[in-house]
């Protein structure tokens, strides 16, 4: 085994794994316009919908 991984990480495979984590972590809301899960302070990937309200 080697300590070092045998691809250099790309940009996009790190962000991959860092949304992932978000997910997982169970940071995720329901938009309140089509009612699909999305990441808080993030415009919904769905519809675009952006918005805070409590
Ligand atoms: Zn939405």
């Amino acid at each position: 085994m080697t300590p070092l991984p045998k691809k250099k990480q790309t940009k996009r495979t790190s962000a991959a794994r860092k949304l992932v984590l978000k997910i997982k972590g169970g940071s995720l809301i329901v938009c309140k316009s089509c009612g699909k899960l999305k990441l808080p302070h993030k415009a919904c990937r769905a519809c675009g919908f952006y918005r805070e309200e409590k």
